[in-house]
C-alpha cells in the first residue's frame, strides 16, 4: 500500500493549534501590541530559562542574529571565522555581512564540524570557531573550547537547529560569546513566518546587540549608534510562548520517531547512521532533521518519492565550498563524498509510527530486504 509522507507539511504548524493560535491573534491584536510589547519579553524570558543562558534577544531571523552577534562581539574587516561546511549559507553570509571572512572546513563524522580540520585551517587572521549545532546536535564543545584556549580565538555558534540539544547538560547556543536560534516554520520551533533569536552570557554583546536590533536607540529613545531595524514581532513572539510550553513534548516525539528510525535502518549495513547519541554519552539531540548516509542516493531518493515518501537534501546539495560563485575554493574531499550520499528522511510532528515504518519498509525493500 502506498503512503503519503511528506517531508514537511506547513500548515500543520498552525492546524495543530488553531484555536489557540487564532485566539492569540485576536487578543494581541486588540491590545495593538505589535512591536516589543510584553509578548516578546515574556519569550526572550522563558527562552532564557529553559536554555540556562543570561541574555535572549528576539530578533527578525537566525541570520540576523548572528551577524548581530558578530558584530557586537567585534568581528572586523580581514578577521578570518572558522565554519563547517556543512552548514546553511546562513552561517558564512552573517560572517561576511559582519566584514569577516567565513572560512569552510570538513563536516565530521557526527554531521558537526569536523574538529581535527578545523586546527589546519587556523591562520594568522583566525579570530573565531563557529560550528554549526546541526540536525539538533551539539559539538564536541569540550575539544572546540580546548582549541579556542589554545589559539585564543572566540566561539559562537550557529545553534539555528538546535534549541534544546545538549552537550555534556548545557543547551546548544550558550558555549561560546553567543550563539542564535531560528524560528523558522520548519524548525523545531517554529513561528508563522521569519523569527529568531541571539542568546548570549556577555553583557556587551548583550547591550550592543538590544541598540543594534532597533535604529541604535536606547531605553530613552536616543540614538547612540548605527545600527538597523532587526525585531522579532511581538505577534510571532506571543505564538511562539504558546507553543515553547509544549516544547518538551514535541522534542520527546521527535527523540521517539528518531528511535524507531535508528532501530530498524541499523539493521542495514547500507545504510549510513549518525553515531547515537547514547553511544557518544554526552549528546542529547532534539533531531531538528533525520539525515542519512548511502550509496545510489538519488536513485533511493527517487523510490521513496514514487513510494509517496518526500525527502530532502540538504543545502540543495551545496555545501558552503561549492558556493562558487560566492568566490570559494577550499578542497574538502570528505565532505564532498558526504553530499554524494545524504538523504534526510521525514521527521516531524504530523507523522504517524507507522509512517516511520512504511519509510524504514520502503528503504529495506529499495536494497532489496538488506
Ligand atoms: C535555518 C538556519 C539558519 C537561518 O535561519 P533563518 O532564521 O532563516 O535566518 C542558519 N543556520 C542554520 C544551520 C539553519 O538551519
Amino acid at each position: 500500500m502506498t503512503r503519503s509522507v511528506p517531508f514537511f507539511n506547513y500548515s500543520h504548524v498552525f492546524t495543530s493549534n488553531e484555536f489557540k493560535f487564532v485566539e492569540t491573534f485576536r487578543e494581541v491584536g486588540r491590545r495593538g501590541a505589535f512591536i516589543m510589547q510584553k509578548d516578546l519579553i515574556e519569550f526572550e524570558r522563558a527562552v532564557s530559562e529553559y536554555t540556562g543562558v543570561k541574555y535572549v534577544i528576539g530578533v527578525a531571523n537566525a541570520t540576523d542574529a548572528l551577524e548581530i552577534a558578530f558584530v557586537a562581539g567585534g568581528i572586523k574587516s580581514g578577521d578570518e571565522v572558522i565554519i563547517c561546511s556543512h552548514t546553511m549559507m546562513a552561517t558564512a553570509s552573517a560572517v561576511k555581512f559582519a566584514g569577516g571572512t567565513p572560512i569552510p572546513t570538513e563536516v565530521g563524522y557526527d554531521r558537526c564540524i569536523d574538529i581535527d580540520s578545523i586546527e589546519s585551517a587556523i591562520t594568522a587572521k583566525t579570530r573565531a570557531i563557529c560550528p554549526t549545532q546541526l540536525n539538533g546536535r551539539t559539538s564536541d564543545m569540550d575539544r572546540i573550547q580546548a582549541l579556542a584556549d589554545k589559539y585564543g580565538l572566540d566561539i559562537y555558534e550557529d545553534s539555528a537547529q538546535a534549541l534544546g540539544s545538549r552537550f555534556n547538560g548545557k543547551h546548544a547556543g550558550t558555549f561560546g560569546r553567543a550563539g542564535c536560534l531560528s524560528f523558522y516554520p520548519a524548525k523545531v520551533l517554529g513561528c508563522f513566518g521569519d523569527g529568531g533569536a541571539i542568546l548570549t552570557n556577555d553583557e556587551d554583546i548583550y547591550r550592543k546587540s538590544i541598540l543594534i536590533r532597533d535604529h541604535g536607540r536606547n531605553s530613552d529613545g536616543q540614538v547612540v549608534m548605527w545600527a538597523r531595524n532587526s525585531r522579532l514581532d511581538n505577534l510571532q513572539a506571543a505564538f511562539l510562548n504558546l507553543q515553547l510550553k509544549e516544547y518538551s513534548k514535541v522534542v520527546e516525539r521527535r527523540r521517539n520517531i528518531a528511535n524507531i528510525y535508528n532501530l530498524r535502518l541499523k539493521c542495514c549495513a547500507r545504510i549510513g547512521l549518525r553515531p547515537a547519541p547514547e553511544i557518544i554519552g554526552k549528546n542529547f539531540d532534539i533531531y531538528q532533521n533525520y539525515e542519512i548516509e548511502v550509496d545510489r542516493r538519488d536513485e533511493l531518493k527517487m523510490y521513496l518519492k514514487e513510494r509517496g515518501v518526500g525527502t530532502l537534501i540538504q543545502w540543495n546539495g551545496q555545501p558552503i565550498h561549492l558556493l562558487k560563485n560566492l568566490g570559494f575554493s577550499q578542497n574538502l574531499p570528505r565532505t564532498d563524498l558526504f553530499f554524494d550520499r545524504c538523504l534526510m528522511l521525514p521527521m516531524n510532528m504530523s507523522i504517524s509510527d507507522d509512517d516511520v515504518n512504511y519509510v524504514c519498509d520502503v528503504i529495506f525493500d529499495f536494497f532489496k530486504k538488506c
